[in-house]
């Protein structure tokens, strides 16, 4: 049995050498293959969403400087985002016509292009119908300089002591017809700020996915050779949570898909999908890249959205990809959690009555007794013909 340290901050072992710290991925990785410590590491990065055309950042930790769209400002708590925020506005946002800016940032010293925002040119009309104001530059990053101790060294890279300069952004790609280039300059600005989590949330996610890769079937580890990883989801609230066979992350102590609530195998979290399961991805996320999606992949069971971080250690689960691609943006409700709601679904076939099962308060997600699933995928016009 290992004792953590007493400070609620801190999982290293108790009495241990050196400063606190909340974050000790030895705990799994110690012991598990590269291809499970590559799988963990993955799942603590933003996946690619509008990528580098929105001035995203890709494959960077959750812990990250998020991007918050103009149009979300209203619906995000600023205070969430402990790594900091910039504010990208459309040129259409900012400016009301040539050289002009709208009345209403004029005075609004709590939105600032060159400080806390920037305008991000996607054509070409934009560029030459609203224009960066004369005295503004591109954005760019600058480097902590130890010697002049100023942020003065030009990088590309947001890791480490930086700060941004700069207004605005160029992603213009040549739309064909024209013989004009493509204009990329200025560096990527954030992540996609619904994947953001700070840097102790991101590393509980990644130490409950660990367990859950313990846990699979056919899993290569033994539960009882990472103390110290039981110890620290102990200290959080996290190794018996009744969350996990509630909602079916486990089931019976075995890791399931939250979705179709079959057990998942440990071969799975590295085997590619097949094409003929790849044919019920095309519209997924995961699929946006290049490369192929393993079977089995983090799988959130509330939708990532911008009003609230749903990134945190009682919302993970391992669920295969077709699954997640099924789910949608939905939230994954339980046979559990939908049992509370009194919405019971029967079917009526003349005389004959059967039970079907129950649903969510919004009726667009209904479960069996004995697993099976409907999901509504599209909403019918309920206006008169
Ligand atoms: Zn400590
Ligand atoms: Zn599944």
């Amino acid at each position: 049995m290992v004792h953590l340290c007493t400070n609620p901050d801190c999982n290293l072992p108790i009495h241990h050498k050196g400063k606190h710290s909340f974050i000790y991925k030895k705990a799994w990785e110690a012991l598990f293959r590269t291809d499970d410590i590559n799988k963990i590491q993955k799942a603590g990065y933003c996946t690619p969403r509008g990528g580098a055309k929105g001035g995203y950042q890709n494959h960077v930790n959750r812990n990250s400087k998020v991007i918050i769209p103009y149009e979300k400002l209203s619906e995000v708590t600023l205070d969430n985002y402990k790594d900091g925020y910039v504010i990208r506005f459309f040129p259409s946002q900012y400016f009301s016509e040539k050289h002009i800016v709208k009345e209403e940032f004029i005075n609004d010293p709590s939105i600032v292009v060159g400080s806390n925002a920037f305008v991000l040119y996607r054509t070409y009309e934009d560029f030459e119908s609203l224009p960066p104001l004369p005295d503004w530059q591109i954005r760019s990053i600058l480097k902590y300089d130890k010697k002049t101790k100023t942020h003065c060294i030009p990088s590309n890279d947001r890791r480490g002591d930086i700060i941004d300069r700069g207004h605005y952004l160029l992603r213009i790609s040549n739309s064909g017809t024209n013989k004009k280039q493509n204009l990329f300059e200025g560096p990527a600005q954030g992540i996609f700020a619904p994947e953001y989590a700070d840097a102790n949330t991101n590393f509980l996610c990644q130490a409950v996915l660990a367990w859950l890769i313990i846990k699979t079937e056919n899993s290569p580890y033994k539960e009882d050779d990472f103390e110290h990883l039981k110890a620290i989801l102990e200290k959080h609230h996290l190794l018996h949570s009744p969350h996990y066979e509630n909602n079916y992350i486990l089931h019976n102590g075995k890791t399931t898909c939250p979705l179709c609530q079959r057990v998942i195998m440990h071969k799975e979290l590295s085997e590619l999908i097949s094409f003929d399961d790849e044919e019920g991805l095309t519209n997924s996320t995961e699929q946006a890249g290049s490369t192929r999606s393993t079977k089995v992949n983090l799988f959130h069971m509330v939708p990532l959205c911008y009003s609230s971080l749903e990134n945190i250690p009682t919302q993970v689960a391992w669920g295969h990809a077709t699954c997640n691609t099924r789910l949608g943006q939905r939230q994954c409700f339980s046979y559990h959690s939908l049992l509370q709601t009194d919405l019971t679904i029967e079917i009526h076939n003349g005389q004959e009555r059967r039970f079907l099962g129950y649903a969510n308060a919004e009726q667009n997600f209904i479960r069996s007794q004995n697993g099976d699933v409907w999901i509504r995928i599209s909403k019918g016009d309920p206006s008169p013909k």
